[in-house]
């Protein structure tokens, strides 16, 4: 089967989810889409290798939908509405993101689905559950609480999906997985997304999955090859300066990626004060807090996202351009993982990493893994706060209120904290450019499928 021949219609689905693809402006099926729809609608278990942005959730979504087109009810009666898909995944982000992509896939088909994670007052779930869903998407512990209060029954599973399966390993998740696979029926069809084949992750793979085909779209550990990568060599005092430097003049959206909670926080609040619409994204915001950033974000109230890997994880954000890693992740995966929010399904995207002297030896650990040199470039110099000021713009501070982070006394722990006194508190001129709405197309450097069965 070739990328170029194949249309979502000779996949074999449904008038109603083409309606549904064609209305997401998908013009051809990506290569993971291609490869996974016929064998997932065969009831083929599968291994698949895929970052995020291959387009991986509809691969696993759409011939779900079908699958399950013949349950499709408009019975009220809970016992007609029974879990037959179940999807699970590491974070709520990505939790929330995957069911968006069923409503949005399914739109014009009667099937119910559900998105149930952890962080919120489980009460507001439970009555949603009871009233009954086919396709639930849940992050493993909440999934496990409602098992507890009897408020969800698992016992007409049909497939179960583990989406981005490594994260899940890393986050410690596994015997959660493992209650929860006890729990459903033996005679099930598995699928497997996972963006590294690690040793423990093979286990997995052999401890649940059935003869599994394995496709694998973009090497694992490999870099999409529209994504332009290259580093910044700067002391760890000169990051924050060379890092709003940065921003200003690519003048687009960004994330930034810190290894901690903490420098998050206190680096989105120093950007703030350089005149930047920045917030944080982290595992100690609320998840309304982590909501209504990344909303801000897309609507690009918020230019610049300063994250955390696990916050990261499972942001689907169209078409952007810039990811900068401000502090190098120690396990060369993360690296992966953060420069694939950018050049998504087929747009193009830069990955700038400020590498000190003493993070030297992660980089090398991220080369190994890539199987690449990241090119050296020169850094832009940070102005000092005197050139700045001359020339802001006085009457034009960016609006802070619309940051969540900003308007509130939180338990940011340098939320009170005296300003460091390395940069200008003055407010810049910063007219953020929305995220441009890029045409979809397929990430036709995506391709290449490695291993077939
Ligand atoms: P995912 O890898 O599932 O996170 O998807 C990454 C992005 O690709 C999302 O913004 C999807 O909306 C988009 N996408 C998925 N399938 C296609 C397609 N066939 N053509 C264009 N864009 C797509």
């Amino acid at each position: 089967m070739s990328t170029e021949t194949t249309t979502f219609a000779s996949l074999n689905l449904d008038a109603q989810i083409l309606r549904a693809i064609e209305e997401q402006g998908y013009t051809k099926p990506t290569p993971i889409q291609e490869q996974a729809i016929p064998l997932v609608l065969e009831g083929r278990d599968l291994m698949a290798g895929a970052q995020t942005g291959t387009g991986k959730t509809a691969a696993f979504t759409l011939p779900l939908l079908q699958k399950l087109l013949p349950h499709a009810s408009t019975s009220a009666s809970p016992a007609r509405h029974p879990v037959r898909a179940l999807i699970l995944t590491p974070t709520r982000e990505l939790a929330i993101q995957v069911e968006e992509s069923v409503k949005a896939y399914g739109k014009h088909v009667p099937l119910r689905s559900l998105v149930v994670f952890g962080g919120v007052d489980i009460r507001t779930q439970t009555p949603h559950l009871m009233r009954g869903v086919e396709i639930l998407v849940a992050t493993p512990g909440r999934l496990l609480d409602h098992v507890e209060s009897r408020s969800v029954q698992l016992g007409q599973v049909q497939i179960l999906i583990l989406d981005e399966a490594d994260r899940m390993l890393d986050m410690g998740f596994l015997p959660d997985l493992k209650r929860i696979l006890n729990l459903l029926p033996k005679q099930r069809q598995n699928l497997m997304f996972s963006a590294t084949f690690s040793d423990d992750i093979k286990r997995l793979a052999d401890d649940f999955l059935t003869n599994p085909t394995l496709i694998e779209v973009a090497r694992s550990n490999a870099t999409s090859e529209n994504v332009t990568q290259k580093i910044y060599r700067v002391s760890a005092g000169d990051k924050h300066g060379v890092l709003a430097e940065l921003l200003r003049q690519e003048n687009s959206q960004a994330i930034v990626f810190t290894k901690t909670k903490l420098t998050a926080s206190r680096l989105a609040r120093l950007l703030q004060r350089d005149g930047i619409a920045a917030d944080a994204i982290h595992g100690d915001k609320s998840q309304q807090e982590r909501i209504q950033a990344l909303d801000a974000f897309k609507q690009g109230k918020v230019t610049t996202l300063v994250a955390t890997d696990v916050a990261a994880r499972g942001l689907d954000i169209d078409s952007l351009p810039l990811v900068i890693n401000y502090e190098i992740p120690h396990a060369p995966e993360d690296y992966v993982h953060r420069i694939g929010r950018t050049g998504r399904a087929g747009a193009l995207g830069v990955a700038v990493s400020l590498v000190s002297p003493e993070e030297e030896k992660y980089l090398k650990e991220i080369e190994k893994l890539i199987k690449r040199e990241i090119p050296e470039e020169q850094a832009p110099r940070a102005q000092r706060s005197s050139e700045r000021r001359t020339e802001r713009a006085p009457s034009a501070p960016v609006s802070r209120a619309t940051t969540p982070s900003a308007s509130r006394k939180s338990s940011d722990p340098w939320f009170d904290k005296p300003y460091e006194p390395d940069n200008s508190t003055a407010p810049v001129r910063h007219t953020p450019r929305p995220l441009s709405k890029q045409k979809r197309e397929i990430p036709a450097l995506l391709g290449g499928l490695l291993r077939k069965d």
